[in-house]
């Protein structure tokens, strides 16, 4: 073999550096905390590397303005002046309106939920983003508001080089089993449980 020609090691044909561009598709599920910090913390090493963020907020949040939405916005905005890192465009869903996490608790966050999912599919088929944050995208989709099948079968098949980090606890199987990687955050303690109340800085 020539010297610094790629070994086929996995046997799919790819060159390493293909490989490492393979689109991901993670999911942060489980009871424990953690899992929208991780996927904001993904959003800052995309913003590094000049990637368009797309973050679509499926519950909003009870807090009008989370840390990571005026810290990532910031970052966008930096990116317009310039030229610095990504642009970061932030959907959230139902703006305006505190959601209540009870399935059919009101039917205009159903609607919310599924024009936030249409808007998501419309860019994943023009290839709008290089990373989507679908936060809380799990709880729609076990309540019934989103087809599993249907939003499955988007995210499988989006072309390009799109990658996508879901959220939520209680992650479908279908969604599990089409994932690049899965992360189930285990809680062994959580201040909640002893009543503490959140706390700015570390919920929002
Ligand atoms: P974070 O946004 O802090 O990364 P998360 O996305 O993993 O948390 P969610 O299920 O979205 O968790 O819930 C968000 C809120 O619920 C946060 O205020 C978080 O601290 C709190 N929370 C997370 N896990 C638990 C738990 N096991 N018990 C009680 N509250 C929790
Ligand atoms: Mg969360």
């Amino acid at each position: 073999m020539p010297e610094g020609e790629p070994v086929d090691i996995a046997g799919d044909g790819l060159t390493t550096k293909e490989r490492r561009l393979l689109p991901a598709l993670i999911v942060n599920t489980g009871e424990g905390k953690g899992k929208t910090t991780a996927a904001m913390g993904l959003a800052l090493r995309a913003w590094h590397q000049g990637w368009s963020i797309g973050v679509f907020q499926f519950i909003k949040s009870g807090k009008w303005v989370t840390g990571e939405r005026a810290a990532l916005e910031a970052l966008g905005a930096e990116h317009e002046r310039s030229g610095t890192g990504g642009e970061v465009e932030w959907y959230a869903t139902g703006a305006g309106r505190r959601w209540v996490r009870k399935p059919g608790a009101e039917p205009g966050h159903a609607h919310a939920a599924r024009e936030a999912w249409a808007e998501v599919a419309s860019r994943l088929a023009v290839q709008r983003h290089q990373l989507y944050v679908l936060d809380e995208l799990t709880y729609p989709l076990i309540w019934g508001w989103l087809d599993v099948g249907e939003v499955v079968a988007t995210l499988r098949d989006r072309p390009g080089l799109q990658h996508v980090v879901v959220t939520g606890r209680a992650a479908p199987a279908e969604l599990v089993e089409i994932a690049t990687t899965v992360t189930e955050m285990t809680k062994r303690k959580h201040p909640f449980d002893t009543g503490q109340k959140g706390q700015a800085g570390v919920e929002w």
